[in-house]
Formats: structure tokens, C-alpha cells, sequence
């Protein structure tokens, strides 16, 4: 018997399922003769931001330039550690090497398969500067403990939420509790755009501190 084939991943059953209101929406760009930048930009950047209780969106690149820019926003750089899930997609880690600082790992909660808040604390230094915490799988990471923590040492939280569009923790989107988050719309995402640099953001959290244009 031959075994049925199962694809992996069938991202074009989106484009079937939006597919009049994603037809009207290239209709009205191709027509506008505008396709950098521009209303449709500020619109999405504006409508992310609400989406998600953040004071401010930026579109960037791509999901890893905008935790780059995150880190690079908050002054982190050579001879510093940033805390990440030992777990967790290759561009949390990538980010924290492109500035020159130093991923320190911490072990994730098994239940969760993110950061254990209950591990952060050994892992602190003088040299630490930020939390990386990663939503993956859409799963929130136990954010109240981990910006407690963050605030008793006097350090950043960044949120990895590339894998969380949506995510809740109670009535709070995940991408705006802590200083700054990083998104990605990579095609294969929980909300994936089209193309190969397709719209990725960076959003200020309505909680943050003062950086990215606040
Ligand atoms: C995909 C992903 C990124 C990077 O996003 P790109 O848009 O592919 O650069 C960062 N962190 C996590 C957890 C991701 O899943």
C-alpha cells in the first residue's frame, strides 16, 4: 500500500481562504503606482501597533534585523550578555552575536518550552543588559516573572515574538509588556506575509523605555 502524501506545510491554503479581500488589497496597491514604503506602510505600522497595545511600529526588513536594531536601540554591544532560551529559533542567538554581546543560555520550563524564570537569576551578571524571552510555538513565556526579575537587576526585556502573533497572557498581548519586541511576518509564520523580505516589525511597547522614535 502506498502511504498517502501528507504535505508539510501548505502556506498557499492562506491565500485561498483571504483570497478576495488579498485581491482587492493588490488591486488597490498595483494601482496606487506606490509600492515601497508609503500610506500602505504607515497604515500597517499603525494598525500592528493598535493590534497589539504598543505605542509605535516600525517596519524593518526582517524579523532578526529588528531584533538587531532592538539591541542596538538599547546599546548593547561588545562585553555585553543578553539572557536567551537556550531553546528557541537560531535568530535570537544571531541577534545577540551580530552587535558583538554574548548569549548567555538559560534552560527552558519543559511544560512551556520557554524561558524558566526560576534559572534566570544564576545566570545575572554585572555584565548582563537584557532578557531575550521568546514566545515560540505561539506559547507566551511567563513575562510578570521575567520582568519582575529584570526590574529588581535594573535590565532590558526584549520579546522574541516572532512566533506569536496574537498570543495572549490574560487581556495583555504578548509584544507589549516588555521593552521592545521583535516580529516576523516570514511567509512560514503564524501570520506569514508574502515574498522573501516581507513586512517585519519592530514595536515599542506602550511600556517601554524611551528609545525607537518614543
Ligand atoms: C523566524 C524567527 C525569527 C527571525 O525572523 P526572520 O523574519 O526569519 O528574520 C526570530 N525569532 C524566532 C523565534 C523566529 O521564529
Amino acid at each position: 500500500m502506498n502511504a498517502p502524501s501528507v504535505p508539510f506545510l501548505d502556506i498557499g491554503a492562506t491565500y485561498v481562504e483571504c483570497k478576495s479581500a488579498l485581491d482587492d488589497a493588490y488591486q488597490r496597491v498595483m494601482a496606487s503606482g506606490w509600492y515601497i514604503v508609503g500610506n500602505e506602510c504607515n497604515s500597517f505600522e499603525e494598525q500592528w501597533a493598535a493590534y497589539c497595545d504598543a505605542a509605535h511600529c516600525v517596519g524593518v526588513g526582517n524579523g532578526l534585523d529588528a531584533l538587531v536594531l532592538i539591541l542596538r536601540a538599547m546599546d548593547i554591544g561588545p562585553g555585553d550578555e543578553v539572557i536567551v532560551p537556550s531553546s528557541t529559533y537560531i535568530a535570537s542567538w544571531l541577534a545577540v552575536t551580530e552587535v558583538g554581546a554574548t548569549p548567555v543560555p538559560v534552560e527552558p520550563d519543559p511544560r512551556t518550552a520557554n524561558l524558566d524564570p526560576s534559572r534566570i537569576e544564576a545566570a545575572i551578571t554585572a555584565r548582563t543588559k537584557a532578557i531575550m524571552a521568546v514566545h515560540l510555538y505561539g506559547q507566551a513565556a511567563n513575562m510578570d516573572a521575567i520582568v519582575r526579575l529584570a526590574r529588581q537587576f535594573g535590565i532590558r526585556v526584549i520579546e522574541d515574538a516572532a512566533q506569536a502573533h496574537g498570543a495572549r497572557i490574560g487581556d495583555r498581548r504578548v509584544g507589549a509588556i516588555g521593552d521592545a519586541a521583535g516580529w516576523s511576518f516570514y511567509p512560514g509564520k503564524n501570520l506569514g506575509a508574502f515574498g522573501e523580505r516581507s513586512r517585519q516589525e519592530v514595536c515599542k511597547c506602550a511600556s517601554g523605555g524611551g528609545f525607537l522614535g518614543g
